[in-house]
């Protein structure tokens, strides 16, 4: 049997034997199933920030779209008006 991965805050290994799918001891169950609940948190926060970053972007982007389309587009419009 493997020894249980979980290090303490002591720098020291668990000394335990680890339970076969986990490579962790029964101790030390509970804090993989905590971990994993916190790294599906972290992932649904990062895709969240990345929802908010893509919508800034947007805003920043859609009024630079206009900006240019304006510049490059406009003056030749403008020009039809004038005759
Ligand atoms: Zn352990």
């Amino acid at each position: 049997m493997p020894r249980c991965l979980h290090t303490f805050d002591s720098g020291f290994q668990c000394i335990s034997e680890a339970v076969e799918p986990t490579d962790l001891c029964e101790a030390h169950q509970k804090v993989v199933a905590f971990e994993s609940e916190r790294l599906l948190d972290s992932i649904w926060r990062k895709a969240f920030f990345r929802l908010v970053a893509l919508l800034l972007l947007l805003m920043f982007l859609i009024p630079l779209f206009y900006t240019l389309r304006d510049l490059y587009l406009g003056p030749p419009v403008k020009a039809q008006e004038d005759w």
